[in-house]
């Protein structure tokens, strides 16, 4: 991961985060726009004060964690905006599912279907309530039904594929088997070098002989 220029000169390594953040909203321009609609990742930086939680999900104070730290380690929010968790980017693969019953099992106010094919299909996991921004609703994850009949949930964090695994039990536990979980190790973004300006030292005398 590398920061933009832009954002570079927004943020101060030593205080705040990057936040990732996913947004779907529709798109006019389409026949219909809600499907696919336009899917949009930001990061952007949130500043924290010293004393306050820490954004990475330690428990710990800012101050006491990863405020001093030399790497940035973006983090995303959990699902329903309860707090935030580390990027720890996820997939579970469920085999072999039998695609009608669970595209009727994902009819859930919780998910949002942008693709509609025959045997497939893929939805956002929106939550309830969904959350609005200027910039489109806030994706919590993804599901995809691939034509083969497999399954590929995706998500940023474990408190996000947490939600999808407890979503999925919850309505189609009865049409995925044991799905298999792979993971990425966390991005991280190295700070920029504090600057320090030397003090000069304009002390009276200096000068005098
Ligand atoms: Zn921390």
């Amino acid at each position: 991961m590398k920061l933009s220029p832009k954002l570079a000169k927004q943020s101060d390594p030593y205080g705040g985060f990057l936040l990732w953040t996913t947004f779907w909203r529709p798109n006019p321009a389409d026949p219909d726009p809600e499907m696919p609609g336009l899917k949009q990742s930001m990061i952007s930086y949130v500043s924290l004060q010293p004393e306050a939680d820490c954004m990475c999900g330690s428990g710990r104070t800012y101050a006491a964690c990863c405020q001093a730290k030399p790497l940035w380690k973006p983090v995303c929010h959990n699902p329903d905006m309860l707090g935030y968790s580390v990027l720890v980017p996820q997939e579970a693969r469920f085999k072999t599912v039998e695609a009608k019953t669970l595209k009727a099992r994902f009819d859930d106010i919780r998910l949002a279907i942008v693709e509609d094919t025959p045997t497939g299909g893929f939805w956002i996991y929106w939550g309830n309530p969904g959350f609005e921004t200027e910039y489109g609703v806030i994706g919590f994850g993804d599901l995809e039904l691939q034509e083969d009949g497999t399954l590929l949930v995706t998500a940023m964090s474990d408190a996000r594929m947490q939600a999808l695994l407890d979503l999925l039990q919850e309505i189609a536990a009865d049409c995925l088997d044991t799905p298999k979980m792979s993971k990425d190790p966390t991005p991280v973004i190295r700070k920029p070098r504090k600057k320090v300006r030397k003090k000069r030292n304009w002390g009276r005398g200096k000068w005098k002989k």
